[in-house]
């Protein structure tokens, strides 16, 4: 693993004695609660002061709308927010115009659900989905198929929690138009082999959608190594704010795709009876987008560039071996999946424990972990279980943080036996 030359401060390389990568005292929220245990970056990543104070200055010195001023404030503040679809471009290796900005992951598959699906599939035509999806790649697919009249399958995955790939070269004989697949699951932390899915979809002239919600604060996504075709991020799992995100659409197929909503910001002119679309990812950014968010989603990636992904990658993996270790050490507890590659998240279950109960005591004791299905529930299905107890790991995590869990765990376990 490589780590950055010149880590800025606060930041360290993983240390056997558990030290964190980014110190918490970077963190206000963890700052002013030092007795919080935080193992749920996998819902939403606390925010660092760099993305906090760049919020307060657009909002205390740089804010007012954009495009449609002329004057200096406006005109920076769209200096700002373009410059933030850049940065978002270099981060995916994308093309700038190859960015829409979304508010959120779940508005990237809807869009492309919407204006690429009802513009180009037709009735009896095949999605894929996969086991491993959040809802927000399984339903807006639903939606599609109810409109256009389609047919929708899920690729299983084998008993490890990998992607089977033989059944899913199986299902692309029957040669769907387009391939819904996430890069990381939120539930188990699957990692799934993306360059090899969509060389092997795009052989069977599918489009690949990728959902890189999870996966995006742990790896690098480099869109054009992929080659996938639409790849959906969130701005608040990835230490910036919420109500932002970003969808990334090939450009020549963006070229073509239709608008997704209709209104101000989104057309060069507009008559009652026609309207002339804006070209570029502005025709699918209808209204006041999230100006402030955006512009501090352009500080969240450069905090977690200076970081760099060798030292989250060894950080990630340190930890995950280091929990795995010690909640075997609890009777009873059980770890869902075992997939060959894995971001930092472990679900589990304990034999005869709801996991709701396990996430309201550990909230007593100032631990937060995630319970329930985790909007995974074809997953939870095919595992037997109706939810799981989730730990996932941060930058700020450290191995006393696991060991809080375990603790916590076991007083549970002694508790609720
Ligand atoms: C969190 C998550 C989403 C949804 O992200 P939103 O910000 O809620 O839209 C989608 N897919 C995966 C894999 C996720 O982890």
């Amino acid at each position: 693993m490589s780590h950055p030359q010149h880590l800025p401060s606060g930041v360290g390389t993983p240390q056997a004695d558990g030290a964190p990568l980014v110190a918490r005292t970077r963190f206000p929220l963890l700052r002013n609660q030092p007795d919080l245990v935080y193992l749920d970056s996998a819902a939403s990543a606390q925010k660092p002061d760099v993305v906090i104070d760049r919020l307060t200055r657009f909002y205390t010195g740089e804010y007012a709308n954009i495009h449609r001023g002329l004057y200096p404030l406006s005109e920076i503040a769209t200096e700002n927010y373009d410059a933030a679809r850049t940065r978002v471009a270099r981060f995916l290796n994308a093309g700038r115009d190859e960015v829409i900005f979304t508010h959120n992951a779940t508005e990237g598959t809807n869009l492309v659900a919407h204006a690429f699906g009802d513009a180009n599939l037709r009735p009896g035509d095949l999605i894929l989905t996969t086991l491993l999806e959040h809802h927000a790649n399984i339903v807006p697919w639903q939606l599609l198929k109810e409109r256009r009249h389609l047919r929708l399958a899920a690729v299983p995955i084998d008993a490890h929690g990998d992607l089977d790939l033989e059944r899913f070269e199986m299902l692309l004989s029957r040669e769907p138009k387009l391939v819904c697949v996430t890069a990381a699951a939120n539930t188990i932390g699957t990692v799934t082999p993306l360059k090899e899915i969509v060389a092997m979809a795009h052989r069977a002239g599918a489009l690949v959608m990728v959902d890189a919600a999870q996966a995006a604060p742990h790896f690098r996504l480099d869109v054009r190594d992929l080659d996938c075709d639409f790849l959906t991020i969130t701005g608040h799992k990835l230490y910036g704010p919420d109500g932002i995100g970003a969808l990334y659409v090939k450009e020549k197929l963006l070229a073509d795709l239709p608008p997704f909503m209709g209104g101000g910001g989104i057309i060069r002119s507009v008559s009652i009876d026609h309207t002339d679309y804006a070209a570029g990812p502005r025709r699918f950014e209808a209204g006041t987008p999230a100006i402030g968010a955006a512009i501090a989603l352009a500080t969240a990636l450069d905090f977690i560039d200076e970081i760099g992904f060798g030292a989250i990658a060894a950080h990630d993996a340190a930890l995950t071996d280091y929990a795995a270790g010690r909640l075997a050490e609890i009777s009873g507890l059980k770890i869902l999946g075992r997939p060959q590659h894995r971001i930092g998240i472990l679900s589990f279950t304990l034999d005869g424990i709801h996991p709701h109960d396990i996430g309201t005591l550990l909230g007593e004791s100032r631990i937060c972990i995630r319970a329930g299905h985790h909007c995974a529930q074809p997953l939870m299905e095919h595992f037997g279980v109706t939810g799981t107890a989730r730990a996932s790991f941060g930058v700020h995590n450290t191995t006393q943080d696991v060991d809080r869990l375990v603790d916590s765990l076991a007083r549970v376990r002694q508790m609720l036996r």
